[in-house]
C-alpha cells in the first residue's frame, strides 16, 4: 500500500474536475485521480455547445438567461444560482478562449453563436443564439484546454486509479483510498479537501447517451458514507438519440434548423410548442416524440416499442452540415449507412443527464442535511453534483457552463480552505474498508454480475423512465431491492492483479444499484409532474406541495427522504408554456 500527501485531491478529470484543480492549483498541492485517462472523460463527447449570452449575434442578457434556466428546469432551480451561473457563463467563454479554445466564428472573427432548446430573448419571446461551440466538438476542445493548463500549473495527475471509499473522520475529510489498476495495488491519498467531480450515471439505463464509465461513483460512495443525494428523481431523457443505440445526435441539430418529423411527415412540434417548435426544452420534446409513437404515428420498428421519429437536416445543405456538425455527419455514416444531407435520421429519446447528485452550497461545498449544515473539507461540482441549477429539467448547453462556472468556484473556496486548515489524521488501516471489499468480491466463486447488471437497466427504462406511474415505481424498487440481495453472491471471475477491469466493473455495479434504488424510491415519493418527472397517476405541477428538493439518504439498504427548501427570490413559479 503507498500513502500519499496533497492539500486538495480532485476525483475526476472532466471539465468540472479540471477547472477545479486549476484553480485549486494557484495555492494548493493538488492532484487530480481520474479512472480514465483525462482526455477519454465524457466531458469530451460534448457536442453542441456552451450557453453564454454573449450577444454576438443578436440582442441577449444573462438575465433571459437565468429566467430560461429556471423557467426550463420548472421552477425547481435555486434562482440564486441560476443567476450566477448565468452571469459568470459571459466570462467563463471569454475566458475559454484566452486559453486557446479554438471555438467557431463570425466572418468578423467573433465567436459564433447557435439555438438551442429553451434559450429564448425577453422571457420567452422567441428563440436566441446563445449557444458558443467549436463546430460539433466542444466538450472535447474544452477537455484539451483544461488539461494543457494544469499540466502547465503543476498539478499531479494518477491516471487510471479507481476511487473506492472516502476517508471522513468525525465529520471532517480526511483522505481517500484508490486502487491502481496498472497494478490492483491500493493507494491512500491524504488530503485537506476532496472534490468529487466523477460525472453522471446514464448507464443505470438501458438506452444512454452516456459513455461506459459514467457509473455514478462519486455520489454512490459518498452515499455509502452517509451523505444525501438531491433531486435524484430528476433524469433527463434527451429526444435525439440514434434509434437503437442511443448515441447521441446533438440538440445543435435542430438549433441549425433541423425538423423532428412524424411517420406523415408532419412537423408534430407544432402542435407541442407553438412558439418554441423543435426548440422546446428536452422534457417535452421527448414527452411529445413518445406520444406520437403512442397515438401510432411513429415510424414503425421492428416490434412496436421500437417506433422512432425522423429528424430531417437535409434541407441544412451539405455544407452547413461539414462545417458544422462533422462529427454528427460521421456518426450518421458509421452507425447508420446514411448522410444526414441526403435523409433523415432515425431518432428516439435517450436517457442522457443526471439532474440530482451530491447537492452542494454556491461554492461547490457539500450539504449534510436540508438545514444548510456542511461536511468539512468536502466539496462536489459538475454532473455529479446538485447545486441546483438545472432544477427539474437541464437546459442544453447548460452543463458545460456549469462544469466551468462552479468548477471554479470550488477551486477558489478549496484554495482558501486549504490555507487556514491542517490535515485531519487519518484512521489506523485506512484501506481496511476498500481491502475488505475487493477480498469480498473475490473470495470464493460466485455468479458474474453482468445479469443483474441488464436486469437493473431495463427495470429502470421501463419503470422509472419517461413515463412513470407509482405502481410500476414501487415494483421498481421492490425489483431493486432484490437485485440488491442477488448482488451479494456475484464473484469477480478474474483474479488477477493488473487491469482487473472485471473486479471494477462489479464495483460500478453496486455503485449503479445503489443509485437506481435511489432514484426509483425518490421517483415514487414525489407525488406530482414536474419537468423530466412526469407521472400519469399526477399529470399537474403541484407547488403547493411539492416545491421543495428532495434529500434522500441510504440506511442499511432503506431509502429516507426528507427535504431542502427552494430559493425562489427572483422569479415567481409560473406554468410552463413554450
Ligand atoms: C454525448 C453527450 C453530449 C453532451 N453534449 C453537451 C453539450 O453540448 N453541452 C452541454 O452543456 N452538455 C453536454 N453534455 C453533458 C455534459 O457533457 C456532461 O454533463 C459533463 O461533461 C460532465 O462533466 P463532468 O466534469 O461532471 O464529468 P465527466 O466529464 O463525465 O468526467 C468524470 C470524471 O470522473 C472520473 N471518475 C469517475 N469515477 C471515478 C472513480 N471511481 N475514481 C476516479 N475517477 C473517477 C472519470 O475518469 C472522469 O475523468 C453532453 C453529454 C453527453 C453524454
Amino acid at each position: 500500500m503507498s500513502m500519499h500527501e496533497f492539500e486538495a485531491l480532485i476525483v475526476g478529470a472532466g471539465g468540472a474536475g479540471l477547472y477545479a484543480a486549476l484553480e485549486a492549483s494557484r495555492a494548493a498541492r493538488t492532484a487530480v485521480i481520474s479512472k480514465l485517462h483525462p482526455m477519454r472523460s465524457h466531458t469530451g463527447a460534448a457536442q453542441g455547445g456552451i450557453g453564454a449570452a454573449l450577444g454576438n449575434i443578436e440582442e441577449d442578457k444573462p438575465e433571459w438567461h437565468a429566467f430560461d434556466t429556471i423557467k426550463g428546469g420548472d421552477y425547481l432551480v435555486d434562482q440564486e444560482a441560476a443567476i450566477i451561473l448565468a452571469e459568470d457563463a459571459v466570462r467563463a467563454v471569454y475566458d475559454l478562449e484566452n486559453r486557446g479554445l479554438p471555438f467557431s466564428r463570425t466572418e468578423q472573427g467573433r465567436i459564433d453563436q447557435r439555438r438551442f432548446g429553451g434559450h429564448t430573448r425577453n422571457f420567452g419571446e422567441a428563440a436566441v443564439r446563445r449557444s458558443c461551440y467549436a463546430a460539433d466538438r466542444t466538450g472535447h476542445m474544452i477537455l484539451q484546454t483544461l488539461y494543457q493548463q494544469c499540466i502547465k500549473n503543476e498539478v499531479s495527475f494518477y491516471d487510471e486509479f479507481q476511487v473506492l471509499d472516502v476517508l471522513i473522520e468525525n465529520g471532517k475529510t480526511a483522505g481517500l483510498v484508490a486502487l491502481q489498476l496498472a497494478t490492483g495495488e491500493l493507494h491512500v491519498f491524504r488530503a485537506k479537501a476532496i472534490l468529487f467531480a466523477t460525472g453522471g450515471f446514464g448507464q443505470i439505463f438501458r438506452t444512454t447517451s452516456n459513455a461506459f464509465a459514467n457509473t455514478g461513483d462519486g455520489p454512490a460512495l459518498l452515499l455509502r458514507r452517509g451523505v444525501p443525494l438531491e433531486d435524484m428523481e430528476f433524469f433527463q431523457f434527451h429526444p435525439t438519440g440514434i434509434r437503437g443505440m442511443g448515441i447521441l445526435i446533438t440538440e445543435g441539430v435542430r438549433g441549425e434548423g433541423g425538423i423532428l418529423r412524424n411517420r406523415k411527415k408532419e412537423r408534430f412540434m407544432e402542435r407541442y410548442a407553438p412558439t418554441l417548435l423543435d426548440l422546446a426544452p428536452r422534457d417535452m420534446v421527448s414527452r411529445a416524440i413518445m406520444e406520437e409513437i403512442r397515438a401510432g404515428d411513429g415510424i414503425r420498428g421492428d416490434r412496436r416499442i421500437d417506433d422512432y421519429v425522423h429528424l430531417d437536416a437535409t434541407h441544412l445543405g451539405k455544407k452547413v452540415i461539414e462545417a458544422k456538425l462533422p462529427d454528427i455527419a460521421d456518426f450518421c455514416r458509421t452507425y447508420l449507412g446514411l448522410d444526414p444531407a441526403d435523409a433523415a435520421i432515425p431518432v428516439q429519446p435517450t436517457a442522457h443527464y443526471a439532474m440530482g447528485g451530491i447537492p452542494t452550497d454556491n461554492d461547490g461545498r457539500v450539504l449534510a442535511d436540508g438545514s444548510g449544515a456542511l461536511i468539512e473539507g468536502l466539496y462536489a461540482a459538475g454532473e455529479c453534483a446538485c447545486v441546483s441549477v438545472h432544477g427539474a429539467n437541464r437546459l442544453g448547453t447548460n452543463s458545460l457552463v456549469d462544469l466551468v462556472v462552479y468548477g471554479r468556484r470550488a477551486g477558489q473556496n478549496i484554495a482558501r480552505y486549504v490555507e487556514a486548515t491542517d490535515f485531519t489524521p487519518v484512521g489506523k488501516e485506512p484501506e481496511a474498508a476498500a481491502r475488505s471489499l475487493i477480498d469480498s468480491l473475490t473470495r470464493g466463486k460466485g455468479p458474474h454480475g453482468g445479469k443483474i447488471r441488464e436486469e437493473m437497466k431495463d427495470l429502470m427504462m421501463e419503470k422509472v423512465g419517461i413515463y412513470r406511474n407509482e405502481e410500476d415505481m414501487l415494483k421498481a424498487v421492490t425489483e431493486l431491492e432484490k437485485l440488491r440481495d442477488r448482488y451479494r453472491e456475484v464473484r469477480a471471475q478474474d483474479s488477477s492483479k493488473r487491469y482487473n477491469t472485471d473486479l471494477l466493473e462489479i464495483f460500478e455495479l453496486q455503485n449503479m444499484l445503489d443509485l437506481a434504488l435511489v432514484t426509483a424510491a425518490s421517483a415514487a415519493n414525489r407525488r406530482e409532474s414536474r419537468g423530466a418527472h412526469a407521472r400519469e397517476d399526477y399529470p399537474e405541477r403541484d407547488d403547493e406541495n411539492w416545491l421543495k428538493h428532495t434529500m434522500a439518504w441510504l440506511n442499511g439498504g432503506e431509502v429516507r427522504i426528507d427535504y431542502r427548501a427552494v430559493d425562489i427570490s427572483r422569479f415567481e413559479p409560473k406554468p410552463r408554456a413554450y
